[in-house]
């Protein structure tokens, strides 16, 4: 039989994998070119050439012992250098290897991050709307989350006033996505500056550590000259978990690191606890080879233009239709306000023309419906006579 804790989730198993498998479906029905998918966030530029050169290059010409073995399980020395050098030459810190840990990805990242924190009933605070999991990860620890309503008459920044009210003492951490999934927007420095400020005030009057979890996988994801800023700069207890599943194109590579800045308190022990954290969630170490491409490919350039050209072109297309679309800033969402107040209706009415888009209410942001369009430019094409057909429904 089944542990309580997993009864719930798989009553609930996530709504986008189901939809994922009900586009392949639909496609071996209609046609995949008939079938207009916006649902999975699975990147569609390919992998960086670099990217594909240097693992053809580590299978045949390094030791196969290394290339395969296991390593520290806070991965190798020379990718956490390699990453650290990254940072500081973008970003003008200055982490060394030590503040460096490879991870399965940001999903493991974010996991060994709350592994190591959260003691049981401890409150972690998500800004609605907000990636699906989080929920689920801090629960793996027996965390509480706490949800801060959405905001989109601020176009979806954090509602200062509500979080206010709602960090307590037993606040361990929030949670913060930018560029942001679900809906596309980056929060500006004026934001994370207050956030920051709010956060030093709070530590101070309750006497506690509340650190803040900046969950990075759309980070080189900005459009235009758009600047994300570097958290570490801002606030002293931020924890970083990055991904180069879109940024390289690679999430089923499972690759990313965690950062513990030096000046976090109590530093030293974190990234020890993280270290072992990494190991005892099963993940052990980092995929080896792809620690080794990354080495190598540490600069590698992510075709953000692409998506910026999807994005742009279904906003400007939508909004004329008579939808109301937030204007994509960064990653490659397109987060749309359904025309009827149960957007899963709205959803279900996109079936009808063979539409796939995820309901908002799987982000904690109902009333509104998410499109992933990183898919091909000719995708977005195809689609755009639907999207008027669907829209006559409406307007
Ligand atoms: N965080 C956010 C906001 C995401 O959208 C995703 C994946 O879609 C993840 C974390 C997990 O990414 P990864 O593939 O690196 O585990």
């Amino acid at each position: 039989m089944i542990s309580e804790k997993m009864r719930p989730l798989v009553a609930n198993n996530s709504v986008i994998r189901q939809m994922f498998e009900e586009g392949q479906k639909m496609a071996a029905q209609f046609g995949a070119e008939n079938v207009f998918d916006f649902s999975l966030g699975n990147p569609n530029v390919p992998a960086p050439k670099e990217v594909n050169e240097a693992i053809i290059d580590i299978v045949n010409n390094v030791n196969p012992v290394k290339v395969h073995g296991y390593m520290s399980n806070a991965g190798f020395p020379e990718t956490r250098k390699a990453v650290a050098d990254n940072l500081n030459r973008r970003f003008g810190t200055s982490f060394d290897v030590n503040n460096i840990i490879m991870t399965v990805g940001a999903a493991s990242g974010l996991n060994v991050i709350l592994k190591t924190m959260i003691n049981p009933g401890d409150e972690v605070i998500c800004f609605a709307p907000y990636f699906v999991e989080y929920g689920n990860y801090i629960r793996n620890y027996d965390g509480v989350p706490v949800v801060i309503s959405a905001n989109p008459e601020g176009n979806f920044m954090p509602r200062f006033d509500e979080l206010r009210e709602k960090i307590s003492p037993k606040t361990k951490a929030l949670i913060i996505n930018n560029p942001n999934n679900p809906t596309g927007v980056i929060y500006p420095e004026s934001v994370i500056k207050e956030l920051a400020s709010l956060l030093e005030e709070k530590q101070k009057e309750f006497g506690t550590i509340i650190y803040l979890i900046s969950d990075e996988p759309y980070r080189e994801l900005a459009y235009g000259k758009r600047e994300v800023p570097y958290l570490t700069k801002f606030y002293a207890n931020t924890i970083v978990g990055y991904s180069y599943s879109k940024s390289l194109s690679l999430p089923g590579e499972r690759i990313g690191y965690v950062v513990i800045p030096s000046e976090s308190d109590g530093a030293q022990e974190f990234i020890e606890a993280a270290t072992i954290a990494n190991r005892i969630s099963g993940s052990v170490n980092a995929p080896s080879l792809m620690q080794l491409v990354i080495e190598r490919c540490v600069d590698a350039k992510c075709e953000v233009e692409y998506y910026e050209k999807n994005g742009r072109r279904l906003y400007d297309a939508l909004t004329e239709m008579g939808f109301e679309c937030v204007e994509p800033q960064g990653a490659f969402y397109l987060w749309v306000k359904s025309p009827v107040p149960d957007e899963k209706e709205f959803v279900a009415k996109g079936k009808e023309f063979n539409i796939l888009m995820v309901p908002g209410s799987s982000f904690a942001g109902p009333g509104y419906v998410r499109l992933s369009y990183c898919v091909s430019y000719e995708q977005i094409e195809r689609s755009l006579p639907k999207f008027a057909e669907l829209a006559k429904c409406y307007f």
